[in-house]
């Protein structure tokens, strides 16, 4: 009978953070995959946990992947671990499970921890809905432009994660294509030195350039106001001639009189008045 693959869930700062069922599991384990076995080693001792540990990471994720889908085959219950939090959040583990899938293995999480989901429900910001970026693409200007331009549109709330060398770099970039959104800086989760304030990314900014960020962060931040959005779209539509306006419904797959129609509308003519003015 096939084993099970577990993603196993660890603390992001507080030990106190791991739960009573990852201990059992991770004991239990026949084998504990870790994204760096001397980080993961600190936890298992503390824990007193004596599973053996193969390293499962960013550069062997694939060829890993398949050498523990072999061991699940054969029986072996695998727990996956990652340096902290929940594995596959940023951190390898997506393409194990796809494999273990593909292979018909049973997956199962053991939640915990997990840095997005902590700071986006202490940030004061909206929690009903909420993107998940992770870490901007900020090495390849083709991916960061059509992020940015993604996250302009998005009504939900953003949730990004960032290291602090380079979060002054981010806080700019953010600023300048999103506006001065309100938006939380959530450094040093379930740490001592926790901290998360609601302000805008301005006074985030401001705070930072000055003051050297240190430790982790989340940062979470309002998404676009759909009624501010709907006004921008149809500014920019006025601004166009009107011939323009109507192609730009028309490149849609309208019909030129419904083109029209949508036009006037914008306009806040009837379409008679438009079709005067095209045809004037
Ligand atoms: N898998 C992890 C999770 O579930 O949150 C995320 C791993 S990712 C490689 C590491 C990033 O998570 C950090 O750069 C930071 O943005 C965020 N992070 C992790 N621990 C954090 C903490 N204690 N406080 C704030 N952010 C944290």
């Amino acid at each position: 009978m096939p084993g099970k693959l577990y993603l196993v869930a660890t603390p992001i700062g507080n030990l106190e953070d791991m739960t009573v069922r990852a201990v059992r599991v991770l004991s239990e384990a026949d084998i504990i995959a870790a994204e760096d076995t001397r980080n993961s080693i600190k936890l298992l001792n503390h824990f007193d946990i004596h599973t053996p540990m193969t390293s499962y990471h960013e550069f062997n994720k694939y060829d890993k992947a398949d050498t523990l889908v072999q061991m699940l085959l054969e029986g072996k219950n695998v727990a996956a671990i990652s340096d902290a939090g929940m594995p596959g959040i940023s951190d390898p583990g997506y393409e194990l499970v796809v494999k273990a899938r593909e292979a018909g293995i049973e997956v199962s999480a053991v939640p915990g921890a997990c840095a997005a989901i902590t700071g986006l429900v202490i940030s004061g910001l909206p929690t009903r809905r909420f993107t998940f970026e992770g870490f901007l693409p900020v090495s390849d200007n083709k991916l960061l432009k059509e992020a940015l331009e993604r996250l302009k549109r998005e009504t939900a709330t953003i949730i990004i994660y960032e290291a602090p060398h380079r979060l002054v770099k981010t806080l700019g970039i953010l600023l300048d294509s999103l506006g001065d959104r309100r938006a939380c800086l959530c450094r040093e989760l379930t740490k001592r030195h926790e901290e998360a304030s609601l302000s805008t990314l301005s006074q985030i900014l401001a705070r930072y350039e000055t003051d050297k960020p240190l430790g982790e962060c989340v940062l979470v931040i309002e998404g676009a106001d759909e009624r501010q959005l709907a006004a921008d779209d149809v500014a920019e539509l006025l601004a166009l001639k009107p011939e323009e306006h109507v192609m730009h419904y028309m490149s849609q797959g309208m019909e030129r009189m419904d083109a029209m129609k949508a036009a006037a509308k914008d306009r806040g003519m009837t379409k008679r008045e438009l079709y005067k003015l095209l045809n004037g």
